[in-house]
């Protein structure tokens, strides 16, 4: 049984009901965290998830709204006694972020018994992050103020595609990682040269055929969401879905 978890579905300004846009990937071997934006460990009791299970976190971009839980959550895993291998993914510029944010915490003074490692992916197309029997992972370059990753997660035994665009600007990468997806969790802030509106993530996945389409990285005021999601109706044709905190697809294997 694998899970793909909202964690997170609001924009950069959170709300009680809707923290900043970040996911959880469940699978047999691996439980992926996408982005970090504030205390994870609410969330991981919350759905069940152990700490001493998480696998990897894939950091999609360095702004606050993404990353500012790293720091709080791996000190966060050594207090509570971890010690198998955590896995970061993300471009060469977010690690390397990431890497001086943690410094600042003197992080290396840590009586961490779990390693940390860092892989860095960077280049043109679809860069494959991870490859298990149950889940293979690819990302791409996106279009955004700063350096950052859209994913596609493709689940080899179902045959299943979710991809995510991250924070962008509607852009080709985005359609190639949406291309048949069977989800696509696409961020509607709204239009601009840095972000995407409903209409144009219903316009993309139209254009990449996706099957369902979720809002992601929105105002989280119910009535705004309703609105969007009738915008991106409209553009895409298909069933579109303003994600909310706790929405959880299930599927087999
Ligand atoms: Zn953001």
């Amino acid at each position: 049984m694998s899970r793909w978890i909202v964690l997170g579905s609001a924009h950069s300004i959170a709300a009680p009901h809707a923290a900043n846009t970040h996911f959880a990937l469940v699978t047999t071997r691996r439980i992926v965290l996408v982005d970090c934006p504030g205390p994870v460990f609410p969330h991981l009791t919350r759905y069940h998830l152990s700490p001493h299970r998480i696998t990897d976190l894939v950091l999609t971009h360095f702004h606050p709204d993404h990353v500012s839980g790293l720091a709080l959550f791996l000190q966060n895993l050594w207090l509570v006694g971890r010690t198998r291998p955590l896995h970061l993914h993300g471009l060469p510029d977010v690690l390397d972020r990431a890497r001086r944010l943690l410094d600042l915490f003197r992080w290396h003074r840590w009586k961490r018994e779990y390693s940390v490692h860092f892989h860095a992916v960077e280049g043109p197309g679809l860069l494959p992050l991870l490859r298990e029997p149950d889940v293979h992972l690819y990302a791409a370059e996106v279009k955004h103020s700063v350096p950052t990753l859209g994913l596609r997660f493709a689940f080899p035994e179902s045959g299943r595609v979710l991809a995510y665009s991250a924070d962008t600007a509607p852009c080709p990468a985005v359609e190639d990682l949406a291309r048949g997806a069977d989800w696509l969790f696409h961020e509607a802030t709204g239009a601009g040269s840095i972000h995407t509106s409903a209409t144009q993530a219903g316009e993309l996945a139209r254009r990449a055929g996706v099957r369902h389409l979720f809002l992601v990285h929105t105002d989280p005021d119910p009535r705004a969401r309703h609105r969007l999601e009738e915008e991106a109706r409209w553009a895409f044709g298909g069933p579109v879905t303003a994600a909310w905190d706790g929405l959880t697809l299930v599927w087999e294997p």
